[in-house]
């Protein structure tokens, strides 16, 4: 996985990635779905970064959604 840049706010690092997860629905077999949603947050400024998030079966592997977010944080562009 990317290494995450410092923030482009603060300069701090780390930036941790984080992963937020929350039942979206039940499909017609009764089978929970599931919104999961990483981003990059700074800990000393909490900027957050693009989220990347999908609909998913709890047992689906998201390391693809958490790349996504570690690649969009470190576009960001260092504005201090
Ligand atoms: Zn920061």
């Amino acid at each position: 996985m990317d290494i995450l840049k410092p923030c482009p706010f603060c300069g701090a690092a780390p930036v941790r990635l984080i992963l937020k997860k929350r039942l979206f629905a039940h499909n017609n077999a009764g089978v929970p779905l599931y919104r999961i949603a990483w981003s990059a947050r700074c800990n000393a400024c909490h900027a957050r970064g693009p989220t990347a998030s999908d609909i998913r079966l709890p047992v689906c592997d998201d390391s693809d959604l958490k790349e996504k977010a570690a690649q969009a944080w470190n576009r960001r562009r260092i504005i201090w």
